[in-house]
């Protein structure tokens, strides 16, 4: 049956440019004077997608996947076309490349979708665009890396690195903006913490644009290092209640939002060095539904929690404020 699914698959990922597809359209409908070795030709020209075995090594990276791949192009074009025909990375390509877009609308509209109170400062419009900007950042540069990853092994690494920087600016970007809020009326504790949250970011950064923490088995460890950055952000939350009472943390920070998004991110990195589901039916997966799609559909839903959380401690700061609670 997924033998099946593949070729079937595989045939209409075959659909064409345009000459040669007519021609094989037109032997398909019983032009019986067509050469059966020049059919084979033809479709082996139109032929997109690639199976494990069909690869260069450099691409092998989830031996789960056995099919689907867009075999070394070379050519910034032919990779930019692969936009427009499904194959193993369409999803990861497009489930972060539409949230990038609109991340980057409501930061260039932030003034009209975000509410605005007479206490709104341009500090308040840097804080939520810092989060909007770290999100695109990382949406962008993870979906561009999974469209031209099939260029060459040069581009891939560079796409690699990229791919990794821009989750270190969303965790960095997302951390300092709601302890922004968090510690809306102590800023030397704020500015304290969001140095801590920085120097992990760059850190992190550092390690992953060497190239020896790229390599295929360093993948757990360089998740797992990811999951601490993740967990570090637990220090400032609950040193919050060194200030604070844990109902006032709660409303605060948003620490419902918080932990459910970094409870996303963390599974999403779990399945992603699990490699599940495709661990356990390789093939089935390949193009819909392996692991790293599930990370990225969790990564995008982890943001859009913390964007809640931010707004809803932007909102409770300012009503505070407008009630003389916090000055
Ligand atoms: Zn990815």
């Amino acid at each position: 049956m997924i033998h099946i699914g593949r070729e079937a698959f595989e045939m209409s990922t075959l659909l064409e440019r345009t000459n040669s597809v007519q021609e094989l359209k037109k032997r398909a409908a019983g032009n019986t004077s067509a050469n059966p070795a020049e059919v084979a030709e033809a479709k082996k020209v139109l032929k997109r997608v690639y199976s494990w075995d069909e690869i260069p090594e450099w691409q092998r990276d989830n031996d789960f996947i056995l099919h689907g791949y867009v075999k070394e192009t070379s050519s910034f074009v032919d990779t930019f076309k692969s936009l427009f025909y499904m194959h193993n990375e369409s999803v990861n390509i497009y489930s972060h490349l539409i949230p990038a877009v609109g991340f980057l609308t409501v930061l260039l509209l932030d003034k009209t979708t975000i509410t605005v109170f007479e206490t709104t400062t341009w500090l308040d419009h840097m804080m939520i665009d810092l989060f909007f900007s770290g999100a695109f950042a990382c949406l962008i540069l993870s979906s561009s890396f999974h469209c031209f990853k099939s260029h060459s092994l040069r581009i891939a690494t560079l796409g690699n690195k990229l791919d990794y920087l821009g989750i270190c600016i969303l965790i960095v970007t997302s951390m300092v903006s709601i302890l922004y809020y968090g510690y809306y009326d102590k800023f030397p504790v704020f500015c304290l913490f969001a140095l801590i949250t920085l120097s992990f970011g760059v850190a992190c950064s550092v390690v992953s644009l060497k190239d020896k923490f790229r390599k295929r088995e360093w993948r757990p460890y360089r998740a797992g290092l990811f999951v601490c950055f993740g967990l570090s952000s637990i220090v400032p939350i609950f040193s919050g209640l060194y200030y604070y009472s844990f109902s006032e943390i709660w409303n605060q920070i948003q620490l419902f939002w918080v932990l459910l998004g970094g409870g996303l991110y963390i599974i999403g990195a779990v399945l992603y060095g699990m490699r599940f589901p495709e661990k356990v039916y390789p093939g089935r997966f390949d193009i819909w539904g392996h692991s790293h799609q599930l990370f990225h559909f969790l990564v995008v839903i982890a943001a859009l929690c913390h964007m809640r959380g931010v707004l809803n401690s932007y909102e409770l700061v300012h009503i505070k404020m407008q009630n003389g609670i916090v000055s």
